[in-house]
């Protein structure tokens, strides 16, 4: 492990980051060195909607109440008899297609076996195969084109035994996913587990480049939770930054940015990190069993001017709201999808400076704007990437004149432009502070030319 490496990147964890490389000692006034700062992709606010417990069909909140009350029968005291046992894919259709018509992003959980009911790769009884099907297709269809798929590991509820398939026979905390068993676990204990999961989704033909963890699954067991999660990635889809929904913080006191983790092999041609994508909100839609009426003022109130969205847009962090799907249906009224549409009405009506992103996007912009490195030299900055990320942005505190990102032997001019809030890929915009640069920044080295 490089020291020096994960120091850095600690520290530039903070925040945006600036680096400056002194050539020689500038002490003499004259033509400055340019400082770069990484901005925010297209320097807009990154929004994002984490939407955990859904699967195919099954409400896992009908499911899985009585099967959380084995192990607490004091806390899961919810008449789950009358709620109802299926989400129906008709919902699926007029809540993904919204989605797609208002630009709404993020991650949508497939949890593989869900609740213990039968598993989304071959058939859960009381549905039919072909039902099965279709609703797999319709995920396909509606949810893939704006949202990340993750398993919720693999049934929520009991932990399987992976050698056998079948759930262990103990209702106690020690063998539920929720709550004492992976507490415990080595990194290669968990990857095991969470490949397990993972492999299901891939072998019901959806893609995934990173997971969601059920309840307080590795919630004390943080470090391995990060290296299993980037092994069990890597090992299944070979995606290249595998990223994790695991903590969310509600508090000023925090910050809420995207945690780039253990990286190594920088320099080499299989760079790795594991990104932890932390959401900056509680379920104020309608609970994860649908029982539990939100308010949409906690996220933004009617005047627009506070509310936790508010707030974190406001501090320039990436905004990720977190729901649970029987919230968002909420029995067939809707509570948690009418809050939902209320919250986009507001941000909408308030702030014409977000990008709505789905977490994997998230996820690869910060791995690139923390493990990058940017040097200054003669009229250009150098940039090493490890990993290449569209709309990188980046300020200099100098003017430019016709900029051109320069990788390997091709030299792309990029486009002057008058209006900030128009900038896009092979965009530049000056004014008398310094200029800022959008463009597809290529994994290796490009040189940004700047006079
Ligand atoms: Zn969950």
């Amino acid at each position: 492990m490089n020291l020096d490496r994960r120091s850095f990147v600690k520290m530039a964890g903070a925040g945006s980051f600036a680096v400056v490389i002194p050539r020689g000692q500038n002490i003499f006034p004259g033509p400055a060195i340019p400082v770069a700062t990484v901005m925010n992709p297209f320097n807009r606010v990154p929004v994002s909607l984490i939407i955990d417990d859904s699967t195919c069909l099954v409400n896992m909140a009908h499911f899985g109440i009585p099967q959380f009350a084995e192990v607490f029968p004091d806390q899961y005291k919810q008449d789950w008899r009358r709620l109802p046992r299926e989400i129906p894919d008709s919902f699926v259709r007029e809540f993904g297609e919204w989605c797609i018509e208002n630009g709404m992003k993020g991650k949508y959980s497939i949890v593989p076996y869900p609740a213990c009911t039968g598993w989304i790769n071959r058939f859960i009884p009381g549905w039919t195969k072909e039902e099965l099907e279709n609703s797999l297709n319709l995920v396909r269809e509606i949810i893939l084109p704006n949202w990340d798929i993750h398993p919720e590991m693999v049934s929520h509820t009991r932990v399987i035994d992976i050698k056998t398939g079948k759930p262990y026979p103990y209702s106690t905390p020690e063998f539920m996913e929720n709550w004492e068993w992976s507490q415990t676990k080595s990194v290669d204990e968990l990857a095991a587990y969470q490949a397990y999961a993972l492999a299901i989704l891939k072998e019901a033909d959806l893609p995934c480049e990173g997971l969601t963890t059920p309840g307080g699954y590795g919630g004390r067991n943080q470090n391995n939770l990060a290296l299993s999660t980037l092994e069990a990635v890597r090992d299944v889809y070979g995606s290249e930054i595998p990223h994790y929904f695991r903590d969310l913080f509600t508090g000023k006191d925090k910050s809420v940015a995207p945690q780039v983790l253990f990286p190594s092999g920088l320099e080499g041609a299989n760079p790795e990190c594991v990104v932890s994508i932390i959401g900056c909100t509680g379920d104020w839609f309608g609970g994860w069993d649908g029982l539990e009426q939100g308010n949409v003022n906690n996220f933004i109130t009617e005047d627009l001017k506070s509310g936790r969205m508010v707030e974190v847009i406001d501090s320039g962090e990436p905004a990720i709201m977190v729901c649970h799907w029987p919230g968002i249906y909420y029995n067939g009224n809707r509570v948690g999808f009418n809050i939902l549409k209320e919250i986009k009405k507001r941000l909408d009506q308030k702030y014409d400076n977000l990008i709505w992103m789905k977490l994997s996007e998230i996820a690869r912009y910060w791995a690139a704007k923390e493990l990058t490195t940017i040097s200054a030299a003669n009229n250009s900055i150098i940039l090493k990437a490890p990993f290449a990320a569209p709309g990188f942005t980046i300020r200099l505190n100098t003017s430019v004149r016709n900029p051109r990102i320069k990788h390997k032997s091709e030299e792309v001019p990029l486009l002057r432009i008058k209006d900030i809030k128009a900038i896009k890929n092979g965009t530049w915009h000056s004014d008398r502070t310094g200029s800022v640069l959008c463009f597809d920044m290529k994994k290796g080295a490009s040189e940004v030319i700047i006079n």
